[in-house]
């Protein structure tokens, strides 16, 4: 579903990501964990070209994103993204927040996109919430309206760049809850996490990142028990 063949991604002189190969298969789960400034989000930026790649290449299920003659609009609204800050639209309500983007991007009609986005809430637990404003939400809560509103693009992958990071600690369990749904109903995923709990159980396999490299990578088994580079463990030795 996504190769990621020799990608380097630069800002000015500072080299971020410095060749990162990695595929990930549909319905795979895929974590990537790593130390802070190692590039992860850099990393799921360049999958949904939220930035510029500087070489190598990205291909979404078959389309390359710098194919000149791919529709970048449309290959993004194919990769879902779910932000440490929710990002949600803080004027419009949760409703309008789900569904603004199939009627704008997709030209769904208002009664059906108000269909499946109730539908969405519904799944993430948030029936009650439709006709409300984010600022009247929880940060789980907001977290589950942006899982959803990315959700109603209908897309081949969802990209999550640690979504609980932000939320106090009781909120964090509803948010994982969401996301394992989604895994086992056979989402594609690549969940940038410092949730370990969550890579073990649901992480097919798991990335370590550390200064713009995959350093080592493995089914959870390997990487948490086994760990076979001296970054890894040093890594995981501080966060466990
Ligand atoms: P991580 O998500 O692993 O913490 P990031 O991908 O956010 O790492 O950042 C990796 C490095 O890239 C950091 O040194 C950061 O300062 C730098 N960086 C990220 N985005 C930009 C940008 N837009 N301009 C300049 N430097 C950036
Ligand atoms: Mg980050």
């Amino acid at each position: 579903m996504i190769k990621v063949n020799d990608l380097h991604k630069s800002f000015g002189d500072l080299e971020v990501l410095k060749g990162i190969d990695a595929e990930v298969k549909e319905k795979e789960v895929v974590c990537v964990i790593g130390p802070s400034g190692s590039g992860k989000s850099t990393f799921l930026r360049c999958m949904n070209h939220l930035e510029e790649i500087t070489s190598g290449d990205v291909v979404i299920d078959g389309e390359s994103l710098r194919d000149p003659k791919v529709n970048i609009n449309k290959l993004r609204s194919q990769v879902g993204m779910v932000f440490q800050h929710f990002n949600l639209f803080p004027h419009k309500s949760v409703l309008e927040n789900v569904t603004l983007g199939p009627i704008k991007v997709k030209g769904i009609s208002k009664e059906e996109a108000e269909k499946s986005a109730l539908e969405l809430l519904a799944k993430v637990g948030l029936s009650d919430k439709a006709d409300v404003y984010p600022k009247s939400l929880s940060g789980g809560q907001k977290q589950r309206v942006a899982i959803a509103r990315a959700l109603a693009m209908n897309p081949k992958v969802m990209l999550f760049d640690e979504p609980t990071s932000a939320l106090d600690p009781e909120l964090v369990g509803d948010v994982l809850q969401a996301m394992k749904d989604l895994a086992i109903e056979g989402m594609t995923m690549v969940v940038v996490t410092h949730e370990m709990g969550f890579a073990r159980e649901m992480g097919d396999r798991v990335i370590f990142m550390d200064e713009g490299i995959i350093m080592e990578e493995g089914p959870p088994s390997q990487i948490f028990d086994d760990p076979q580079h001296p970054r890894t463990k040093e890594f995981l030795s501080k966060i466990i």
